[in-house]
């Protein structure tokens, strides 16, 4: 049975990973991934609801190359299913988390994604593998200029990357089909609701900093009227600016 799932996801794997990336790059580190991405999905499914994740999403995550995304010395753990420092006090989000986050909003081709917490830029890589556009927004000067840097290296042209407080989104490019925040705040930001587009959904996590919190999927209906459903236990690093106190 398990090498049944195993083998299944080495079918979503592409032959060619990304721009600049030689065919196959660790390969196996990207199918052990997967599987390990796709077991904790159904361990989880009777609390995320989502038991299985999308073929797509689990595409593209196996096709961005997460060892382009760490630091060099971490390299050989980049595809290990846990998060990783990436400096500035900073972490690279779990794949598993990447991926339920992902599949939470519903990609669609032609979606305006807004990211909020750039860090690293592998979130915005996967979405922008899905998705016409990623406006991705990061408030650490050297992280934003780093990431910015490494999409354009392996070739994401769909992804732009501002350097600012994202707990106020980027009205500039708003509405958004999609808003992914990878940063915990105390409260959903009411700006980040306002820039969400009719029938769009944000996922975001939500609880104290330096706690536990719970990621939840905010969804806007095509009146205009907004829901809230609680997902999932998550840690993540604090939203910082105003809006994150
Ligand atoms: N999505 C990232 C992981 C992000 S870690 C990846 O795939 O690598 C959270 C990031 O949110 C950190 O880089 C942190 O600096 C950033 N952040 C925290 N508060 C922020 C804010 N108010 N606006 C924008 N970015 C913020």
């Amino acid at each position: 049975m398990k090498a049944v799932a195993v083998l299944g996801l080495a079918a979503l794997l592409p032959a060619a990973a990304c721009a600049g990336e030689p065919t196959g790059s660790r390969q196996e580190d990207r199918e052990r991934m997967l599987a390990a991405v796709a077991a904790d999905a159904r361990a989880t499914g009777p609390e995320t609801g989502r038991a299985e994740l999308s073929p797509e999403v689990l595409a593209a995550l196996g096709r961005v190359p997460r060892h382009r995304f760490v630091p060099a010395a971490l390299a050989s753990s980049a595809y290990d299913n846990r998060p990783l420092p990436i400096g500035s006090g900073q972490t690279i989000s779990q794949p598993f988390i990447v991926a339920l986050m992902t599949d939470l909003v519903d990609p669609e081709a032609d979606d305006r994604v807004l990211e909020v917490g750039t860090g690293s830029g592998y979130q915005a890589a996967v979405l922008a593998e899905l998705v016409d556009h990623v406006y991705t927004v990061e408030i650490v000067p050297e992280l934003a200029r780093e990431a910015e840097a490494r999409l354009e290296r392996l070739g994401y042209d769909n992804v732009t990357v501002h350097l600012g407080d994202g707990g106020f989104g980027w009205a500039e490019h708003a509405p958004y089909d999609a808003i992914v925040v990878t940063a915990a705040a105390p409260h959903v930001p009411s700006a980040l609701v306002e820039q969400l587009a009719s029938g769009g959904r944000m996922v975001l996590p939500v609880g104290e900093p330096g706690g536990f919190q719970t990621l939840v999927l905010v969804a806007r209906g095509s009146a205009g009227e907004v829901t809230q459903e609680r997902i999932l236990g998550v840690t993540f690093v604090p939203l910082t600016g105003d809006e994150g106190r």
